[in-house]
């Protein structure tokens, strides 16, 4: 794998939610980025996911922070702290939306309940149906703040070539319009991550395995804005 990227400006990145301790799982993901840089003699940069304000602490951001240095993994440049990027991540929801790639969904938690609903009862995992998708927006409820969703492909499959997993498909029937923005306006984690990435021209991505799904559903924005994607890496988890 190395020789075949011999060449190739490697750009990793640990990016912690600072919603608790630096885990063992996390110290170790934080550790293989950092090993993978130094080897290729490229870059392991840090950013702090801290756009869930409730549960983003200062505190949390010193135990991790702290914990790096323990380990002795530094990384190189400045902190990212992704809440500063928010008005860029908006932009690229706006961008999305103004292509036609992404919509309003003007549903309220009634038409979303109803839906949960009828999951439980076809014994179906609850996935949105697209109401909104191709909607007139004029039809909307003045009562509700929408959320912004993406248009994700309904039809053939989706292909993740992951450096650890291999070759994995997944039949796009099973991609959800999953929402990019918030009714108040604040983007979700599934849509900064991916700016953010790019902006930092992250070349590697390395983590967890319990980010594979999410993986399939940050290709499909990565695909909608036309960037190329960063190689990814899931490593199993620690149980
Ligand atoms: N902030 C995410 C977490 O702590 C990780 C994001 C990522 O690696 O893409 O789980």
């Amino acid at each position: 794998f190395l020789k075949k990227n011999l060449g190739m400006k490697i750009v990793t990145r640990f990016a912690p939610s600072p919603t608790g301790n630096l885990h063992i799982g996390s110290a170790r993901t934080a550790l293989f980025n950092w090993l993978f840089a130094k080897n290729t003699k490229g870059k392991f940069l840090l950013r702090i996911e801290d756009t869930d304000k409730a549960r983003s602490t200062e505190e949390s951001i010193n135990k991790i922070l702290d914990g790096l240095k323990w380990l002795d993994l530094k990384w190189d440049g400045k902190i990212v702290y992704q809440s500063k990027n928010q008005k860029r991540h908006s932009e690229t929801a706006n961008e999305l939306l103004d292509k036609g790639l992404a919509y309003k969904c003007f549903c309220s938690e009634d038409d979303l309940n109803k839906m949960r609903e009828e999951a439980k009862i076809l014994k179906k995992p609850f996935r949105y149906n697209r109401m909104w998708r191709d909607k007139d927006p004029n039809d909307a409820p003045k009562d509700v703040k929408p959320v912004i969703r993406i248009k994700a492909p309904t039809e053939n499959e989706s292909i993740i070539n992951d450096i650890i997993q291999g070759t994995i498909k997944v039949s796009n029937e099973e991609m959800d319009d999953f929402i990019i923005m918030r009714s108040d306006g604040t983007p979700t984690y599934m849509l900064s991550v991916v700016v953010d990435d790019h902006d930092m021209n992250v070349s590697h991505i390395v983590r967890g395995h319990d980010h594979l799904t999410n993986t399939f559903r940050q290709n499909i924005i990565y695909d909608a804005m036309k960037w190329e994607k960063p190689k990814t890496a899931h490593i199993p988890l620690i149980l």
